[in-house]
C-alpha cells in the first residue's frame, strides 16, 4: 500500500518536473529566437538629441581604431542625448598632409551645417589641423581631443584655452617587459615603424627604452624606407634571437599606404620570430601578443568629458589626460607554439586563437539538452511508474483475492467452531442436534458449568482463565474421541456433549470418568489448582425433542448449582413437570398471541400528601384464566416472545388513554413495563412514536418502567433505547429499585426520572426500629432531584410512616390493586 502511495508520488512528481522542463526549454527557445540571432550590443542612438558635436577623424572608417573609437564615443554621448556627425581626414599614414585641402572642406561644410557645439579630435594629425585651423573653423568652441600619440603635441593643445583631451599611451615598455621575460633568451629587439606622427612617437620612444636594456641591441625597421618586397625580406632574414615590436607602420617608401589588416597580413607572413605589438589591432593574425591602451574606453571617458563641457558650459577640471588603462591580449596557439609560461601573463589576459572548449562552444546549448534528456527520461520513469504502480494493483488484488479466501476459510471456521476452546460453537451444536437426532434417538445430553468460574477470572485474569478451560476441554477430548461422542461450547464455561447411544444415570461410568476428569489437579506454574463442576443431564425419553433436551439439560445444571455445586443433577420428573408446564404456557402464549389473548389491568399510583391519584401502571394480563404474570412473563421472555408481548401491552395502553381522552377523561401519565430481552426489539421505539401520534397522546402520558440491571449494564444498545425515549419525550421509571445492586452512585448519572422502591424493602425495612433507612433513601432520592414511587404498600401504618417520610408516591394493595381501565379512570381513595 505504502509502496503504492510512494509510486503514485514519484509518477506525480516526474510528471511535473517534465512540465517544469519542457516550460523551461519553452522560455530558453523563445529567448533565444528573441535575443539569441543579434547578441551584438548596440548602443541606441539617442531619441531626443540635446547636444550635436563633430568627430574629425584623422583617418577613415576603415582605419583600424575607428571602429573602437565610435563605440566607445556612442557609449557615453548617446545615453546623454548627443549625436555626432564625422569628418574624415584619410590621411592613414602620411605624415604631411598640410591639411589646407581638408580646411576647404570644412569650411564649407561649416558654413552649410548649424552649429556644432563640440568638435571631437580623433589621432594626431587631426588635433595638428585642429589648432592650425582652429579661429577659423570653430573659434570658442571646446575641443576635445584623443588618441594623440605625441605627448607635446597633446601638452600644447591642452593649454589651449579651449582644448582638452587624451594622452594615447603607448604601453610599448609594458609589452617590450613582457615580451623579455616571455624570451629571455632573445636578446635582439627590432622596432617596426614607420614616418607618420605615431610611427615617428613610437620608434622615439623605442630607442628611450634602450637605456633599459643592458646586453640587448635594438633595431629600428622603418617601413618608409623600405619597398614592401623589401620589408618582407628584411623580416624573413631577422636574427633568429630577435623580437619583432610591430607599431605604427602603414607606408613604404612608394608613399603607397597599406591598411594595418593588410601590414599586418605582410608582417606576419615574413617574420619567423615572435611579434608583439603595443597597439590595437592584428590579434588573431599571427601577431604573438602584447599591451595596448583600451581605445574604446578611451572614447568613453572622452564622451563624458564631452558631456562634461556641454552641460557645465566650462573646461574640465584636468585638461590633459595622460593615462588609459590598458589590455593584454595573447594569441594562444602561438603561446602554445612557443611553448612560452602562461603564468607570465597578466590574469586578465584576453586570448586569442583559444581553442573553445567543449563546454564554452556547446555551453549554450547544454541546458536545454540536459532538460531534454531529463524530461526523456523522467517521461520514461512516469510510465515505468504507471506499469509499476498497475502491478502493485494487481499484486494486491492477487493478495486481497487470498485474503478473501483465507477469511471465507476463516470464518467459515469461525462460524462453526469456538476459536479458543478449538471445539464446536453452540450455534453448530444446536443446529447439528435438530439436523441429527429425533425424538425417538437415544442419547444423553451434559451440560457441565465450571462451579466459581467467575472467581477465576477475577483470580486469575482472562487468558489464565482460558487455559484452564483449555486444559479442562482437552481431558474430555480424549473422552470425546474415544466415545465417539461431540462436545461444544455451550456458554462462557458452558460445555454441551452429546453422548450417543448412552441413557445416563448417576453411577454409571461416563459421569464418574467425567468428574474425575475435571477434578484432576491442573499444574500451575509450580502449584497445582483443583476445580470442580457442577453438571446437568437430559436424557432420550422418546417423546423430547433435542432442543428440549438442552433446556432440560441447563435446568437441570442451575438445579445442581442450587443444590451446592461439584454435582450432577440428571433432569427428572419433577423438572419435566415443570417443563411441560412451561410448554403448555408457551402453547397459551401462543394462542393468546392469534386471537387477542390480553388485557390490561391499571394499579393507581397514590400521592402520599394528597391522596390523589398521579398515574397507573399497566400490568397485563392473559384472557385465559388461571395464567399470572409471574407465569407467563418469565416462559415469554425465555422464548423470545416478550417482546411481541411489549408492543401488545403499549398498543393497549395508548388506545386505553385515547378511549379515556375521548371520554373526557383526566389523563394520568400510565406506565408500561420494558423487559430487558426487549432491547432485541429495534423497532420498538419507532412503534412507541407511531403509536403516540396516530392516537395522539402527548408522551408525558406514557412512562416506561426498566428494571434496575438494564440500567446498570451500560451497553451500548441500552443507552441507544433510553436516548430515544428520552428524545420522544418519554420518561423513564427505575423497576424494582433495591433488588440487586448495593451500589446508589450510579444514581447520579443515570437517565432516569422516578425510582420505585422494590416491596422486598418496604416488607424488610418499613418496621419499627429499622425504618430509618426507608426514610434515609426517600430523602437520598429528593437531594437527587428524583421521584419516588413505593411499591408494596399494603397496610396504613405502612403508609402513615412513609407520608411523614415525605413519600411522593405509593402505589400498592393498601390504596388498590390492579383494576379494569374503567374503574382506574374514575378510582379516587376516598
Ligand atoms: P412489577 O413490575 O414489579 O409489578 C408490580 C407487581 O406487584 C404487580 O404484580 C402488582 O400487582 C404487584 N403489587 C402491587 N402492589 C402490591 C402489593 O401491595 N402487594 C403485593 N403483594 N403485590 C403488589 P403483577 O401484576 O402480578 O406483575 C408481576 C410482574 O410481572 C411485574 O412485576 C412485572 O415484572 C411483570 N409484568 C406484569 N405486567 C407486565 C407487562 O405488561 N409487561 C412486562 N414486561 N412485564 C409485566
Ligand atoms: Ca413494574
Ligand atoms: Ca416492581
Amino acid at each position: 500500500m505504502d509502496k503504492r502511495k510512494t509510486l503514485i508520488f514519484l509518477r506525480n512528481f516526474s510528471l511535473w518536473l517534465s512540465i517544469l522542463c519542457l516550460l523551461a526549454l519553452l522560455i530558453f527557445f523563445l529567448r533565444f529566437i528573441v535575443t539569441g540571432i543579434d547578441k551584438k550590443e548596440v548602443v541606441k542612438r539617442p531619441v531626443e538629441v540635446y547636444h550635436r558635436v563633430l568627430f574629425i577623424s584623422s583617418y577613415d572608417p576603415l582605419y583600424f581604431t575607428y571602429d573602437a573609437q565610435v563605440k566607445g564615443l556612442e557609449r557615453s554621448l548617446y545615453p546623454n542625448g548627443i549625436e555626432y556627425d564625422v569628418a574624415y581626414m584619410y590621411s592613414n599614414g602620411r605624415g604631411d598632409t598640410s591639411g589646407d585641402e581638408f580646411f576647404n572642406f570644412m569650411k564649407q561644410r561649416l558654413s552649410k551645417v548649424k552649429k556644432y557645439e563640440a568638435i571631437l579630435i580623433g589621432d594626431d594629425l587631426a588635433l595638428e589641423f585642429a589648432i592650425k585651423y582652429q579661429e577659423e573653423l570653430f573659434p570658442k568652441i571646446p575641443v576635445i581631443f584623443f588618441g594623440i600619440n605625441d605627448y607635446e603635441l597633446a601638452l600644447k593643445a591642452s593649454l589651449n584655452p579651449m582644448m582638452s583631451g587624451f594622452y594615447e599611451n603607448d604601453y610599448l615598455e609594458e609589452t617590450m617587459n613582457l615580451a623579455k621575460a616571455l624570451f629571455p633568451d632573445r636578446k635582439t629587439f627590432i622596432g617596426l615603424h614607420d614616418q607618420s606622427v605615431a610611427g615617428k612617437v613610437d620608434i622615439s620612444t623605442f630607442w628611450t627604452l634602450r637605456d633599459k636594456y643592458k646586453g640587448y641591441s635594438f633595431v629600428d625597421l622603418d617601413a618608409s624606407l623600405l619597398s614592401q618586397s623589401d620589408l618582407v625580406f628584411l623580416l624573413a632574414e631577422l636574427p633568429k634571437d630577435s623580437i619583432l615590436f610591430y607599431m605604427n607602420c602603414y607606408s613604404d617608401k612608394n608613399q603607397n599606404v597599406y591598411s594595418m589588416l593588410s601590414r599586418t597580413g605582410t608582417v606576419v607572413r615574413s617574420a619567423t620570430v615572435p611579434i608583439f605589438r603595443n597597439y590595437v589591432g592584428g590579434e588573431g593574425m599571427g601577431v604573438l601578443g602584447g599591451i595596448h591602451m583600451d581605445v574604446e574606453e578611451q572614447c568613453v571617458k572622452v564622451g563624458e568629458m564631452v558631456k562634461e563641457v556641454l552641460t557645465k558650459g566650462s573646461r574640465p577640471e584636468i585638461s590633459l589626460v595622460d593615462y588609459t588603462e590598458s589590455r593584454t591580449s595573447f594569441d594562444y596557439s602561438l603561446m602554445k607554439d612557443f611553448k612560452l609560461d602562461f603564468s607570465l601573463l597578466p590574469k586578465d589576459t584576453i586570448f586569442y586563437n583559444k581553442p573553445e572548449s567543449f563546454i564554452s562552444h556547446y555551453g549554450k546549448i547544454f541546458p536545454p539538452i540536459i532538460m531534454l534528456f531529463i524530461t526523456l527520461v523522467v517521461l520514461m520513469f512516469y510510465s515505468k511508474c504507471g506499469k509499476m504502480i498497475s502491478m502493485t494493483y494487481i499484486a494486491e488484488l492477487k493478495k486481497s483475492q487470498k485474503v478473501l479466501l483465507d477469511s471465507q476459510e476463516q470464518l467459515s471456521y469461525q462460524a462453526e467452531y469456538d476459536e479458543i476452546l478449538d471445539v464446536l460453537n453452540r450455534r453448530t451444536i444446536t443446529a447439528w442436534l435438530r439436523d441429527t437426532m429425533t425424538e425417538k434417538s437415544v442419547y444423553s445430553i451434559i451440560i457441565i458449568d465450571i462451579d466459581d468460574f467467575k472467581m477465576l477470572n477475577e483470580n486469575y485474569g482472562h487468558s489464565l482463565a482460558d487455559s484452564i478451560l483449555q486444559y479442562v476441554v482437552a481431558l474430555l477430548k480424549g473422552m470425546v474421541e474415544e466415545g465417539g461422542w461431540k462436545i461444544a461450547r455451550f456458554g462462557g464455561d458452558e460445555l454441551l456433549l452429546v453422548i450417543p447411544d448412552e441413557v445416563l444415570t448417576m453411577e454409571c461410568q461416563i459421569v464418574r470418568q467425567l468428574f474425575a476428569a475435571i477434578r484432576a489437579p491442573i499444574p500451575l506454574g509450580d502449584e497445582t489448582l483443583a476445580i470442580t463442576a457442577s453438571m446437568g443431564a437430559s436424557c432420550s425419553d422418546g417423546i423430547t425433542p433435542p432442543e428440549q433436551h438442552v433446556i432440560n439439560a441447563e435446568t437441570a445444571m442451575y438445579e445442581a448449582k442450587k443444590r451446592g455445586k461439584n454435582g450432577i443433577v440428571i433432569y427428572d420428573d419433577e423438572m419435566k413437570e415443570k417443563a411441560l408446564e412451561e410448554i403448555r404456557i408457551k402453547e397459551k402464549l401462543q394462542q393468546a398471541f392469534d386471537n387477542d389473548g390480553f388485557f390490561m389491568l391499571y394499579q393507581p399510583q397514590i400521592d402520599a400528601q394528597t391522596k390523589e391519584v398521579s398515574g397507573y401502571e399497566a400490568l397485563v394480563r392473559m384472557k385465559e384464566p388461571g395464567i399470572y404474570p409471574g407465569q407467563f412473563i418469565p416462559v415469554a421472555e425465555r422464548s423470545g416472545w416478550i417482546w411481541r408481548i411489549g408492543r401488545i401491552t403499549t398498543e393497549l395502553v395508548i388506545k386505553q388513554l385515547a378511549a379515556w381522552r375521548d371520554q373526557g377523561k383526566t389523563l394520568h401519565p400510565v406506565s408500561v413495563n420494558f423487559s430487558s430481552n426487549q432491547l432485541n426489539d429495534h423497532g420498538y421505539v419507532d412503534f412507541v412514536e407511531d403509536l403516540l401520534k396516530r392516537y395522539n397522546i402527548p408522551p408525558q402520558f406514557l412512562e416506561i418502567e426498566i428494571t434496575e440491571g438494564l440500567f446498570l449494564e451500560k451497553s451500548v444498545l441500552a443507552d441507544g433505547f433510553f436516548r430515544r425515549f428520552k428524545d420522544l419525550g418519554i420518561r423513564l421509571l427505575m423497576d424494582d429499585f433495591g433488588t440487586g445492586y448495593s451500589s446508589l452512585g450510579y444514581l447520579t448519572y443515570i437517565p432516569v426520572d422516578v425510582i420505585k422502591l422494590d416491596k422486598s424493602l418496604v416488607d424488610t425495612y418499613l418496621v419499627e426500629g429499622k425504618d430509618s433507612f426507608i426514610r434515609n433513601i426517600i430523602h437520598l432520592m429528593h437531594d437527587l432531584d428524583k421521584n419516588m414511587i413505593i411499591e408494596g404498600v399494603e397496610e396504613e401504618k405502612q403508609y402513615l410512616r412513609l407520608k411523614e417520610f415525605g413519600a411522593d408516591t405509593i402505589q400498592g394493595y393498601f390504596f388498590s390493586k390492579p383494576i379494569p381501565a374503567n374503574e382506574a379512570i374514575d378510582f379516587n381513595v376516598s
